[in-house]
């Protein structure tokens, strides 16, 4: 039997960095579902496929292939045949996915390449509804979230570093719109699971996080 471990939370409670470390430390896969979502809006935008269009959204995603492979411990994301990890991490990108995935039909393609990679192997998953919806049975939940001040700030540093040059006030309020819009669609929003465990990372360093959620690991 394989183990999975489901990390869901808000954009940017990094949730990535930290699923990665622990998905290193327990020597398990590290599962980016957002990279999933963020490689359909991708060819959505290069396609001009429009969301508000239910039959050409129904035919492009019958064309689109999306698939996972890991090279050296990190996870490749593939549209197609062809490797868009790099392309799909634009903030445009982003907010695009956020709102793609609000729809029927793009959930129900990537569920079941979800959870056969759950089946397949050890996994550190993390999303929005993978306690929720796509792993229930996950061994350990945890519900990961920052105060959206703090998240902003992240982001910015981050986007600093890239050399770009960000908007403090511009990524706090787009922050604050991808929150309300993964937590108030209709099909699988953004909650807590009732058997979440809900960790903050407001004040805590990852490295105390990726501790923690091995502590719990190893209480299980
Ligand atoms: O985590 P990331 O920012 O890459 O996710 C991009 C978008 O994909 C999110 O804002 C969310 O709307 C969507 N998503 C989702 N369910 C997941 C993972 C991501 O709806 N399991």
């Amino acid at each position: 039997m394989s183990y999975s471990i489901a990390i869901d939370g808000p954009a940017g409670a990094g949730k990535s960095t930290i699923a990665k470390k622990v998905a290193t430390k327990l020597g398990f896969i590290y599962v980016d579902t957002g990279a999933l979502y963020r490689a359909i809006a991708y060819d959505f935008m290069k396609n001009k496929t429009s969301l508000l269009d239910k039959e050409a959204v129904e035919n492009r995603l019958k064309i689109i292939e999306v698939s996972l492979a890991y090279k050296e411990n990190q996870q490749h994301v593939f549209l197609n045949g062809k490797d868009v990890s790099k392309e799909i991490r634009q903030e445009k990108i982003g907010n695009v996915a956020s709102k793609a995935s609000a729809l029927k039909e793009v959930r129900e393609k990537l569920l079941s390449m979800q959870r056969d990679l759950a089946n397949s192997h050890d996994v550190v998953m993390d999303g929005r509804d993978i306690g929720t919806q796509v792993l229930p049975n996950a061994d350990l939940k945890i519900y990961l979230t920052a105060a959206v001040a703090v998240r902003a700030k992240r982001r910015y540093s981050e986007l600093l570093e890239k050399g770009e040059t960000p908007d403090l006030a511009v990524i706090e309020a787009d922050i604050k719109e991808r929150d309300l819009r993964d937590m108030s669609r209709e099909i699988a929003p953004l909650k807590q699971a009732q058997d979440a465990i809900l960790v903050d990372s407001s004040n805590a360093s990852i490295e105390e996080v990726v501790a923690q959620i091995i502590s719990f690991v190893k209480e299980k």
